[in-house]
């Protein structure tokens, strides 16, 4: 699966997918580029999310609010003291480490084991293995099974009480050493404020400490009365909003999953206390069948339900994906109750309660936030779409099994040979359909290789334009996953495409 990954990693680059950035400068820590296929595939998803969203929605309209916003926002919604992570350092390698990712892999350790386990055990005994009596009486397994127990007893009780000593205690308990070292030499640990600050207005004017925004969901609250108004909304509505956020990450890995800047699509549902959990039930069901929709397989998809709330929230959890390093959180559902509205309006001191025309009452209302990151969407589509296949003719070949109506290109127009006017009757094609589809000319190359090319980049579609066309005005149509090719007319070509990739 490692190697998988690391395969995907270079197809990115490879296709123009993600770059690092800054690269001839030796890049910088987890910041990235999309190239020329990768935006046009971010672009799809942020289509995607949003139509589910602000067209499908009625009661749902959308913002784009700025990155910058008055520093006391982040006082009020506490990430200027709790947005922390607990650091430690390896005193040898000068490593920095997240102390709960460290105590998290170690978790990961117990269960590995178990799995190894397991995994023996079933090839030994074949057809006639039970592997819940196995997990239950195994003596190796049960062993592992109680450290793993309390260690994660242990763990969450240590990050329930903020107890950073505690932490240090398990992580030397634990006997967990620095990857890179080798070494137990660590530090103590200390929090680590995730925000990235920086200053506003020149010095002689007074500068302000300003933050780059962690998360798009405050630039929702500090505006949902304007919308309610002016939008005439009545609750329950939501707010919608993509954008950017910045989080100065201390564990920056594994590719574009955890970055420094990355982007958000979010939205905020404003509803009546009390009927709080009937709509975080109802969006958590909701978001699960649009992340399914895309067919890559029920299995693929889990949810974690917290057990540990943060304190303004009474429920939350997380849809996670199959990744290829494990299941891994892609979006976020939390009711968070009336807290940041509250924040909000003690800070500010002004009135942002609702008025309910219908009951003449006022309130402030409790919150269900569904919140996504579009670069984990990219990764989890990227790598279940990832596909090496070998084909009959013994050939393999690499294909981007992605939805049609997120692929980059949607149709490649190709004329088999540079000449006999056939390369002006493909470019009369695209000229017809780029104004409803992404189209991409080619004519270099045979066309084996043309076909692969826009397999590797997820082309659902290739046409090729041969002799025939010039006299009978149809073309082959190929389709990328069944390598199956069609005659169709011309004229026909917009519709069938537009059937066909629609979402
Ligand atoms: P994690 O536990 O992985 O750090 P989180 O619980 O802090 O994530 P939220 O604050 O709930 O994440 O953010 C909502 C969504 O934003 C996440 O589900 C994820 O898709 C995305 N996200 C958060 N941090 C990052 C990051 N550093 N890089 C890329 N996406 C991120």
């Amino acid at each position: 699966q490692e190697d998988v990954f690391k395969k995907l990693v270079s197809h990115c680059k490879e296709y123009g997918f993600v770059f690092p950035s800054s690269e001839i400068y030796d890049g910088l820590g987890a910041v990235y580029d999309y190239g020329q296929m990768g935006v046009e595939l971010k672009n799809n998803i942020k289509q995607y999310w949003w139509q589910s969203m602000v067209l499908l929605h009625e009661n749902i309209v959308g913002i784009d609010s700025a990155i910058f916003m008055h520093p006391t926002i982040w006082k009020a919604s506490g990430h200027v003291d709790a947005f922390n992570d607990p650091l430690i350092d390896n005193r040898d390698s000068k490593k920095r480490y997240r102390a709960d990712v460290l105590i998290e892999d170690q978790l990961a350790k117990y269960d590995d084991k178990i799995n190894k386990e397991v995994a023996k055990a079933a090839k030994r005994f074949g057809e006639a293995f039970d592997e819940a009596q196995f997990r239950s009486t195994n003596g190796r397994v049960l062993e592992h099974q109680a450290k793993r127990d309390a260690l994660h007893e242990r763990f969450s009780k240590a990050l329930n009480d903020n107890n950073l000593d505690e932490l240090r205690q398990i992580i030397l308990d634990e006997e967990i050493v620095c990857p890179i070292s080798g070494t137990k030499n660590w530090t103590e640990v200390r929090q680590f404020n995730l925000m990235f600050s920086t200053e506003m207005g020149s010095t002689a004017d007074g500068a302000m400490k300003i933050y780059l925004r962690p998360e798009t969901a405050q630039g929702i609250f500090v505006n949902y009365l304007n919308v309610q108004k002016t939008g005439r909304m009545k609750i329950p509505f939501g707010i919608a909003q993509i954008g950017k956020a910045f989080r100065n990450e201390i564990v920056a890995r594994q590719f574009i999953f955890r970055m420094r800047e990355f982007e958000q699509m979010e939205m905020q549902f404003f509803v009546k206390p009390g009927t709080e959990l009937d709509w975080f039930k109802s969006w958590k069901a909701t978001r699960l069948k649009w992340h399914k929709a895309l067919g890559f397989g029920d299995d693929h998809y889990r949810y974690h339900d917290h057990d540990k709330l943060a304190h303004y929230a009474n429920a939350a959890t997380d849809i996670e994906f199959l990744m290829p390093f494990g299941f891994k959180e892609v979006e976020g559902i939390h009711s968070r109750t009336n807290f940041d509205l509250s924040q909000h309006e003690k800070f500010s001191g002004k009135n942002i309660k609702y008025f309910d025309p219908e009951t003449n009452e006022s309130y402030t209302p409790y919150v269900i936030e569904t919140s996504i990151g579009v670069d984990r969407m990219f990764l989890s589509i990227m790598s279940a779409s990832y596909c090496e296949e070998t084909l009959d003719s013994g050939e393999s070949r690499v294909v981007l099994k992605l939805p049609a109506a997120l692929a980059p290109v949607k149709l490649a127009v190709m004329p088999l040979v540079k000449k006999d006017g056939l390369p002006e009757k493909a470019r009369e094609i695209i000229d017809n359909l780029k104004f409803h589809f992404h189209c991409q000319y080619d004519e270099k190359d045979s066309i084996g290789k043309r076909y692969r090319r826009q397999d590797a980049i997820g082309t659902p579609y290739c046409v090729t334009v041969d002799h025939q066309t010039l006299e009978d005005n149809c073309v082959t149509l190929r389709n990328r996953d069944t390598m199956q090719q069609e005659r169709v007319a011309i004229s026909e070509l917009n519709n069938i495409i537009a059937d066909r990739v629609s979402i």
